[in-house]
């Protein structure tokens, strides 16, 4: 049997971690297996729908080299794949349900169905939901409702009675008494429109799927789901839920541990290699040890097995040392290509760029490559090459267990040391070693000596090793401002 798993996103949003990492873990299992991994548009809730989500997916997708064998845009044999385009199909079945008598049509109005749930809250009773009252209408009140012209809705017909069970690959047995089970569900909305539960389990069985792999939190809906696929005589697929994504606080991860949007990762430069590779650990090893997988060979090796059972954590610190670690495997055109945007939004290069700018984008990449931990980390890194704003405030060039006064000192005897040895040609070693006797002679860290002419001439304390950025800022401009600061500390 074709394994055969799909991703079913809901449009209502922008594409996050923990739905990227069920797309990734179904993509990769698919394509370990040899199966077929469809892409689902589940936007049946057209309220919540947004055009810009439906973008958001693809273009999502699409960065991470995600391509899927069947659905919206490449199609397939089981298209259309975007569910508004079914909505004929859904009805079909849901009257078959109705002519098997396992749903009916419900005309109770809204404000009925606000009375029963106020009356149920206010009697604080143990039945919630729905009471049943058109479950059992003879005929002729049927036909009578639809000539008064009342749009019905096809509630599905839930067990009072009995239990139901269904298997997951990760959790074992799930069981849920059927009186459990929220009362009889609404298919198809008055206006023919499907809900969720009715075109998700007509879909995955039109399509073929072989395996649900899904977030944790639609275990719930397991049950229910499992009695549709009975009530039409249909195999039940096999079910694999998927642990849940915290933050390090134990809690489900949230805006409050951070962006969570693929996007917003995205534009602060995290790369598509790294973010596949830590999202895909983030509740699956291969053998508890290996951290490095390219695309390629999790496409080969992803198992099942491997999805850890309890809750996966996602650490952000963890992932900015991957996107580093990627970073600085990067080819260089690449990454020159990749920063470019970054300088062309902060306004230091021109846009398009001119052959100078890709001259000095040539000249950045190396020593930036070091130092990012994302993308975005180049404008800060490089801002002093551009933008020319002095530190005035002295305490900025004191080093910890330095203070003003030896810095001063330190500045003016370092900018000697330095701007000496540049100009005979020394060894940029040697000149270390000078700056670095210095320090022992005013009895402070060498950082006193190195902080004072690295704010001096970048202009910022977080910077590019210091003989990069000489090289890159040239040697006048460099002795101009090692020159305005020993001023500043001669005022
Ligand atoms: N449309 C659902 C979602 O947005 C799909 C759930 C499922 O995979 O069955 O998560
Ligand atoms: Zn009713």
């Amino acid at each position: 049997m074709e394994v055969r798993v799909r991703y079913a996103p809901s449009p209502t949003g922008l594409q996050h971690i923990g739905g990227i990492r069920t797309a990734l873990f179904n993509y990769f299992f698919a394509r370990a297996n040899g199966g077929k991994f469809i892409l689902r548009v589940e936007d049946t809730d057209r309220e919540r729908y947004s055009d810009e989500s439906l973008e958001d997916l693809y273009s999502t997708l699409d960065w991470l080299g995600i391509k899927w064998d069947e659905g919206p845009v490449v199609g397939g044999p089981y298209g259309p794949y975007i569910q508004s385009e079914r909505f004929d199909l859904y009805k079909k079945y849901a009257e078959e349900l109705v002519e098997k008598g396992r749903a009916y049509y419900c005309f109770c109005t809204p404000e009925r169905l606000e009375e029963v749930r106020k009356a149920q809250a206010a009697s604080k009773s143990e039945y919630q939901g729905y009471d049943r009252h058109c479950a059992h209408l003879s005929d002729s009140e049927i036909k009578e409702y639809l000539r008064q012209g009342i749009k019905p809705v096809i509630r599905f017909r839930v067990p009072t009675e009995g239990k139901t069970t269904f298997h997951d690959i990760i959790m074992g047995d799930i069981t849920r008494r059927n009186r459990d089970i929220s009362p009889d569900p609404i298919l198809l909305k008055s206006d023919g429109f499907p809900t969720y539960h009715l075109a998700n389990v007509v879909d995955d069985h039109l399509m073929h799927i072989t395996h649900i792999m899904r977030a944790q939190e639609w275990i719930p809906s397991g049950p229910l789901h499992v009695l549709l696929y009975e009530a039409f005589g249909w195999d039940v697929p096999q079910y694999c839920h998927l642990p849940m994504v915290m933050g390090k606080d134990g809690q489900k991860l949230s805006k409050r541990h951070g962006s969570t949007a693929v996007r917003d990762f995205r534009q602060k430069g995290y790369l598509p290699e790294a973010i596949l590779n830590y999202v895909t650990l983030v509740g699956w090893s291969l053998d508890g040890n290996t951290e490095f997988f390219s695309k390629e060979q999790l496409e080969k090796c992803f198992t099942m097995e491997g999805i850890h059972k309890s809750p996966a954590v996602f650490d952000y610190k963890k992932l900015d040392w991957f996107n580093g670690q990627y970073i600085r495997q990067c080819d260089n055109d690449r990454l020159a290509s990749l920063i470019a945007p970054y300088l062309e939004e902060a306004g230091f290069v021109s846009s398009p760029l001119t052959d100078n700018d890709k001259a000095l984008i040539a000249r950045i990449v190396p020593p930036v490559k070091e130092r990012m931990k994302v993308l975005s980390d180049v404008v800060p890194l490089t801002s002093f090459l551009f933008r020319d704003v002095p530190v005035v405030d002295k305490s900025v060039y004191v080093a910890k267990g330095s203070d003003e006064e030896k810095t001063g000192e330190a500045l003016k005897k370092a900018s000697a040391i330095l701007l000496s040895g540049l100009k005979e040609g020394k060894d940029e070693e040697v000149i270390e070693t000078e700056l670095a006797a210095l320090a022992s002679e005013f009895e402070i860290k060498v950082n006193g000596v190195f902080q004072p002419i690295r704010v001096a001439i970048t202009n910022s304390t977080v910077s590019l090793p210091l003989f990069d950025s000489i090289r890159l800022l040239g040697l006048d401009e460099t002795e101009k401002r090692l020159k305005r600061a020993i001023s500043l500390f001669e005022e």
